[in-house]
């Protein structure tokens, strides 16, 4: 293939990219009890809050790209979670994207937070409140070492793997999505308390910040759950696979269409986007 046509399909793949969603267009939750509808990575939510801007315990960063909307169980999990943080730490939680007002697919960035439920949090617990200029512009801490092996140990503080640790025991948690480097650095710090374990995952990238979820609503009955995690800590084979090179031959899987939206998610999209 000649350069310019190479110039070309790489240019459309990033206008592709780029291209606003039709969820983005919705400026406010929509009015209803909640419900998160669909699966993670398609779907939406009715009744979305707002994550309250003003707390002690935490703050919310990158507030002007307003995508700290969730179901009123998220909001309540990470209210509990910064509340039980900073009483055990004294920092204070970071937290990132949640959800657009009523959910539905970023134009970049994420596959999933479309349902309500998911949260990204940076692996920092700092002792000094940011500025809100530092909250616009966050500084993330790479915590994994350049070749991907292990974490920082520099960089690696207790403080961190008990922040990880208290989400992962938070009932409501179902996965929480971490770089392989640091679900192995868990692993060799846990002990004997190591249950919670298996919910962290192993994942590309999230190297600074972990990604929480939550399991469906009690009464989100359109919401698609995932299976459980496998049982025991994760922490032999399946994890030691993320640290191999690849087999000879195997190739990256092909980007798959996004498959059709659930009905509930399209009808909301068919009244409240022109
Ligand atoms: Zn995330």
């Amino acid at each position: 293939m000649n350069k310019i046509l190479t110039g070309l399909l790489v240019l459309a793949t990033c206008v592709q990219a780029m291209a606003a969603t039709p969820w983005q267009k919705i400026e406010h939750p929509i009015n209803g009890s909640a419900q998160s509808i669909g699966g993670f990575s398609n779907g939406c939510i009715v009744g979305a809050h707002g994550l309250p801007l003003e707390n002690s315990h935490y703050q919310v960063m990158r507030p002007d790209q307003r995508r700290y909307f969730g179901h009123p169980d998220l909001v309540a999990f990470i209210q509990r979670l910064s509340q039980q943080a900073a009483q055990q730490t004294g920092g204070t939680v970071l937290v990132g994207d949640m959800g657009m007002p009523a959910g539905g697919r970023f134009s970049s960035g994420h596959a999933s937070h479309q349902t309500g439920l998911d949260v990204d949090i940076f692996l920092q617990l700092p002792k000094k409140r940011w500025t809100s200029a530092q909250l616009l512009r966050p500084q993330a801490i790479d915590l994994v070492a350049a070749n991907g092996k292990r974490v920082v140990p520099a960089l690696w503080k207790p403080e961190i793997a008990s922040l990880i640790r208290m989400a992962a025991k938070d009932p409501e948690v179902t996965r929480i999505f971490v770089n392989p480097a640091i679900k192995q650095q868990l692993c060799l710090d846990a002990g004997a308390d190591r249950d919670w374990l298996h919910k962290v995952r192993p994942w590309f990238a999230h190297r600074a910040h972990m990604h929480v979820r939550l399991r469906c609503p009690a009464n989100s009955f359109e919401c698609q759950d995932q299976q459980a995690p496998p049982s025991g800590d994760g922490c032999g084979a399946e994890l030691q696979s993320w640290f191999a090179p690849p087999a000879p031959g195997s190739s990256p899987a092909k980007p798959s269409t996004p498959p059709p939206l659930p009905a509930s998610c399209q009808a909301l999209l068919d009244e409240h986007v022109l």
